[in-house]
């Protein structure tokens, strides 16, 4: 499990993986953030093979191509924004990881980068994202053997170091 698992400090659309995420809004019609740097490196193709999706509900996932990006495919999927914690958020945030590993399972792939989902402009906290983002992934390494590699890419040294902190107490991971 150890090696499926790589926590980095990376530019999203810079991975070489089977599929990057993308945090996106209910829209799928480009935001800020993570959102907006993907569709930057994936040209404007990815907007109009967005447009055909019908947005997304929160918590649920949509696949399209990666374009111009080194990922063949952008998974598109929509966390909650944070209103205090009791407004559903954890279970819409992890259904955001499930409906994201179901969609790869679905196309056969085997690499995978997430972003820190819903931390950034959705304002949830770092540590509760973090410790629902690793509970999902370790699940998912479980449940889907084709699994090979899952990475987490951390935009800032601030979500690096929760992610590793929190993954270091976790077993198994
Ligand atoms: P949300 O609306 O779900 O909170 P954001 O895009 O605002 O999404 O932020 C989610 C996380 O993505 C934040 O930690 C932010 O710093 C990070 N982020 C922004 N740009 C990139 C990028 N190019 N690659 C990886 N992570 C990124």
């Amino acid at each position: 499990m150890c090696a499926k698992l790589e926590i980095i400090k990376a530019d999203i659309t810079t991975l070489s993986v089977d599929a990057i995420v993308n945090a996106a809004n209910n829209s799928l019609l480009g935001g800020g953030g993570v959102d907006g740097a993907i569709h930057r490196q994936a040209g404007p193709q990815l907007l109009e093979e967005c447009a055909t999706l019908g947005g997304c509900p929160t918590g649920d996932a949509k696949i399209t191509k990666g374009f111009r990006l080194p990922s063949r495919f952008v998974i598109h999927t929509v966390g909650p924004i944070w209103r205090g914690g009791s407004h559903n958020e954890p279970e819409l945030l992890a259904g955001c990881y499930q409906s994201c590993f179901a969609l790869a399972h679905q196309h056969h792939l085997k690499s995978l980068a997430f972003p820190s989902i819903s931390t950034g402009a959705y304002g949830y906290p770092l540590e509760k994202a973090c410790g629902i983002a690793l509970r999902e992934i370790q699940l998912a390494i479980k449940q889907y053997p084709e699994l090979e590699k899952i990475v987490v890419a951390c935009f800032d040294q601030k979500t690096l170091d929760v992610y590793q902190k929190i993954k270091s107490g976790l077993s198994g991971v």
